[in-house]
């Protein structure tokens, strides 16, 4: 396994104190699948006050004390190493109540998740494997350590942690550890929010349809307002699919950015109370792109997402039903409204959702939001995005001739911008203080 000199160094320093090191978790099980991991975990027979020895004379980061981690500062970051340790009991269900530190490798595999977490390497020794991890990953199999029914009792975030992995490396959840997942579905609603978030965003920005449809009753435990869709039919010749199948191909099909993918899963969330079935037997949902906004506001307050993530998914969620004519007046006010930026979020967000029928969706439809975002693309880098800062005038100009400030000023500086979005007046400061002083 390559294990960059920077951590290679700390382990060796380890080791010559007699004290064993290995590499675990992420990174050993991102090696075997050919993955460059993102950091090495390293952890050590060591105690925390024998590596503050060993390291003595470094730069050590002791924020993790308490659970036995210790970061030395290196050329190529903060390198964390853990002492071997075991957890017992979690009466919250979120924190063990207590943790002990151990001299073996294998008590301190046996506390993680799964199998495929539960490797460690040494250079001296090589793989240290006792749950049969290589052999599971190699077979795209994701299995809970022990007991899955206790594992996940002892931490439900484990659950999640486990649709995330899934979805992830595309492997399956092992028979037993799945039904476990559901059989504990429970200590999901005492995990802290934010835990929930975290966990629920890495699984959405990896899922694809099935993981989505397979996970739904656990993600529905997650967001209750979600479970209505789940078979809620559509009565829509343009639709095949449930209102949950629909969200979760939308949500598959939209870039893997967080507001995307937020989006997607919560687009479609206030369909089921607002839903109309008319004469002919057509079913309609008028409305429900602000009603799922208000309740997309709502989730991601409670599971404490940040506000610029909520603000601009509540923005996709409300306008994912627009319809702009791809004309170059309504572009040119797009622009100066959104920026390009967000409104071309929204067209990749609305040709997921037409994509996501599962027929074929209206090609006029489509046709024409790749026309709009041509033409917002051809206007931004010909005019840029046409707002008050960069009209050609400004208040100063105006005051210089005279208009005396106030409101007034405001007024007209909006009235210009007005007139050149329409197209009636150029953004050039001689014709525009013509317009305002004739
Ligand atoms: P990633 O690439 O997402 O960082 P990772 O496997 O490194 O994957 P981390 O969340 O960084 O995941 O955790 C590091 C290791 O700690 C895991 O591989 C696993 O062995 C263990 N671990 C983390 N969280 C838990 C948990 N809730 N229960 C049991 N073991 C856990
Ligand atoms: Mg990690």
């Amino acid at each position: 396994m390559y294990i960059p000199d920077s951590v290679l160094e700390l382990m060796e320093q380890l080791e010559n104190a007699g004290q064993a090191c290995w590499a675990v978790g992420g990174c050993v099980r991102d090696w075997l699948m050919g993955i460059v991991p993102h950091d090495y975990d390293c952890c050590t027979a060591a105690t925390p006050d024998e590596m503050q020895e060993i390291f003595a004379g470094r730069n050590l980061v002791l924020a993790g004390l308490k659970h036995g981690t210790v970061g030395v500062v290196t050329d190529s970051g903060v390198v964390e190493i853990t002492t071997f340790r075991t957890e017992g009991g979690y009466a919250d269900a979120r924190h063990p109540d207590w943790v002990r530190f151990v001299r073996d490798i294998r008590e301190d595999l046996a506390r993680r998740d799964f199998t495929v977490n539960a490797m460690a390497y040494s250079p001296r020794r090589g793989l240290c494997d006792p749950f049969g991890g290589r052999e599971d990953l190699k077979n795209g199999v994701l299995r809970a350590v022990g007991d899955p029914g206790q594992r996940f009792r002892e931490d439900a975030l484990r659950i999640l942690r486990g649709l995330r992995f899934a979805a992830r490396f595309g492997f399956r959840i092992e028979e037993n550890t799945k039904k476990a997942m559901h059989a504990e579905i429970a200590g999901l609603d005492s995990l802290a929010k934010e835990r929930i978030f975290v966990e629920l965003e890495g699984f959405l920005k990896a899922a694809k349809a099935e993981d989505l449809v397979s996970g739904a009753e656990l993600i529905c435990r997650c967001i209750p307002e979600l479970a209505p869709t789940r078979g809620f039919r559509q009565h829509n010749r343009h639709h095949v699919h449930d209102v949950f199948g629909h969200t979760a191909s939308v949500v598959a099909q939209v870039p893997p950015t967080a507001q995307l993918r937020w989006a997607a899963l919560l687009h479609d969330i206030g369909k089921p109370a607002v839903f109309t079935l008319d004469d002919a037997g057509e079913g309609h949902f008028y409305g429900h792109a602000s009603v799922s906004a208000e309740l997309a506001d709502a989730i991601l307050h409670r599971l404490k997402a940040s506000n610029a993530l909520r603000e601009e998914v509540v923005w996709l969620v409300k306008h994912h039903m627009d319809h702009y004519r791809p004309e170059e007046k309504t572009a040119r006010r797009l622009l100066s409204r959104h920026g390009l930026e967000r409104m071309e979020r929204l067209i990749d967000f609305q040709q997921a959702d037409l994509g996501g029928k599962g027929s074929d969706a209206p090609d006029e439809s489509l046709l024409e939001l790749a026309q709009l975002r041509e033409l917002l693309r051809t206007l931004a880098a010909r005019e840029g995005e046409l707002t008050l800062k960069t009209l050609a005038v400004k208040g100063g100009d105006l005051m210089a001739r005279g208009m005396a400030p106030g409101p007034e000023i405001g007024k007209a500086l909006n009235g210009l911008l007005e007139r050149v979005l329409a197209g009636e007046l150029p953004n050039e400061r001689q014709a525009l203080l013509d317009a305002v002083f004739p």
